[in-house]
């Protein structure tokens, strides 16, 4: 029997495992669905139960997979969803349902935290200032909106720390998703005691925190049996989403230089670093990477996702790309028309939920094709904003482009001018399982180290050729498209 490791994803929409060879190959593949609760405008939860239910689903689906093709599996690696919030009580049953990592009902709470922790030391000790999808804020929030809950409440788990528990009746969490609790020291890679104190609440609700790439934990012999898979299975705590997604693709703090460009519903600009030195306002966000090192994130909330909005309400039936190409015969620039991606209010670099998206510049002569160049410039220079706040503190040489949106070639050349950096492509589609699975692989003890096990599992890139368009001139008039709405409140 040849070994593999299995890694899942505990995602927003659903669950996903794979399973991979020792040198990266992925032998089967299995998934499921589960719904996403919105008990109140702004809310966003679910049952922790539908993640167990999946997982036992899953799971007993891969193993099967598995044994016919003679595979042995020798960890299970996790990855999810961050910033999550599963409350237990002291029999480790849950409380309420789970509150998510796009739940808004925390602005009192962060601002709460704020007040108790000034914004410039919290950024400096986390990485981050108080933001509302956070765990922390929910904590915080629970003992305000729900005081009989918060009372009953031992422990905090993210959820794929909680599937971790379910899995093996252990309680941990590791460095890269616990970094998106706002209550990590980003030096010490553990609980910041002070900030958890000066909120009055007892350290003893969080995991201990252990590597990436740490056991957290035996499969419990019920699973094993029922699922058929081996008895004492490693299962490793793994990787936040974003974190696992870049192992996955090869992303390591030990090879700087090397980040990724993702063009899917949001755009992601994620650049691994060494050092645990945040932007000082906070701008954009410096978690903990699954190596023992470090990562910048960047988000734009409406990337790809502007173009979906665009051809679903205002060119039903038309295809990306015809879209693309009747754009493509446009001129870089799309002859003075400039858009606002900001359909979904902003994250990074400019947090605010209240701002709105736009066209400008539009004359009579203009017609569809400046529309939609328009509105991929202006997606590729949100994205530029993102990168100006991250340059000065990491050195980035060229961005592996992912997402939904990376299928346009046209799209990449926009944003490989925009940026100014050089684009590469990867074969790489499993997204945050695969590097749970690289982690699993490592736990077992296949690998010595993170950075081993990427060099024995990463694929080759394709460099995209770049395009030397001098595009200074276009982020200069895209500046001043974002004051023109900066000062426009519709509301
Ligand atoms: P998610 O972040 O939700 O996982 P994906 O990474 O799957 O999203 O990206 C989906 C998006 O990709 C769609 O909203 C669409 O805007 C974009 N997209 C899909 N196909 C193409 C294409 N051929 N050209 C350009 N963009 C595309």
């Amino acid at each position: 029997m040849k070994p593999v490791g299995i890694g899942m994803d505990l995602g927003t929409s659903g669950l996903k495992a794979i399973a991979i060879t020792a040198d990266g190959q992925t032998v089967a593949e299995a998934s499921a669905t589960y719904p996403l609760l919105t008990p109140r405008p702004g809310w966003t939860e679910q049952n922790p139960s539908d993640w167990v239910e999946a997982a036992h689903q899953v799971l007993g689906e891969l193993a099967q997979k598995l044994q016919q093709g003679n595979w042995e599996p020798v960890a299970i690696g996790l990855s999810g969803q961050m910033h999550g919030a599963t409350f237990l009580d002291k029999q480790d049953q849950v409380v309420r349902p789970a509150p998510l990592w796009n739940d808004q009902r925390t602005a009192q709470a962060c601002a709460e935290i704020e007040a108790a922790i000034p914004r410039r030391d919290l950024i400096q000790r986390t990485g981050n200032p108080a933001v509302t999808g956070f765990q922390l804020p929910k904590l915080v929030w629970l003992r305000q909106a729900e005081p009989e809950h918060f009372a009953q409440t031992a422990h905090v788990l993210l959820p794929k720390d909680y599937l971790a528990y379910v899995l093996t009746g252990q309680m941990a969490t590791e460095p890269s998703d616990a970094s998106g609790i706002g209550a990590l020291n980003l030096g010490l890679q553990d609980w910041d005691t002070e900030i958890i104190q000066a909120l009055g609440l007892n350290p003893a609700l969080f995991p201990p925190v252990i590597p990436s790439h740490g056991v957290v934990g035996s499969l419990k012999a019920e699973w094993a049996q029922a699922l058929g898979l081996p008895q004492g299975l490693p299962v490793v705590a793994g990787a936040g989403d974003n974190a696992g997604a870049a192992i996955g693709l090869g992303l390591s703090s030990a090879r700087p230089g090397r980040g990724s460009v993702s063009l899917g519903t949001s755009g992601v600009i994620f650049v691994p670093t060494q050092k645990p030195t945040p932007d000082p306002e906070g701008r954009i966000h410096l978690f903990c990477h699954a190596d023992g090192g470090y990562h910048f994130l960047g988000v734009t909330l409406a990337a790809a996702g502007s173009l979906q909005w665009y051809r679903d309400k205002l060119a039903p039936g038309v295809s990306f790309e015809e879209l693309m190409e009747e754009a493509q015969s446009v001129p870089p620039g799309s002859d003075g028309v400039v858009f606002m991606p900001y359909l979904a209010g902003e994250r990074s670099p400019y947090l605010d939920p209240d701002l709105r998206g736009a066209w400008l510049g539009l004359s009579l002569a203009h017609g569809r094709g400046h529309l939609t160049r328009a509105l991929l410039e202006g997606v590729a220079f949100s994205l530029r904003d993102v990168l100006e706040v991250m340059q000065p503190l990491v050195r980035i040489d060229r961005l592996l482009a992912i997402g939904g949106g990376a299928r346009s070639d046209f799209w990449l050349s926009i944003v490989g001018s925009a940026l100014a950096l050089p684009l590469a492509r990867t074969p790489i589609e499993e997204g945050p399982a695969r590097g749970a699975a690289i982690l699993g692989l490592v736990g077992a003890g296949l690998y010595t180290s993170v950075d081993e096990a990427i060099s024995a599992t990463a694929p080759q890139d394709s460099e995209i050729g770049a395009t030397a368009t001098n595009s200074q001139p276009l982020l200069e008039r895209y500046r001043r498209g974002l004051q023109a709405v900066q000062g426009f409140k519709g509301k």
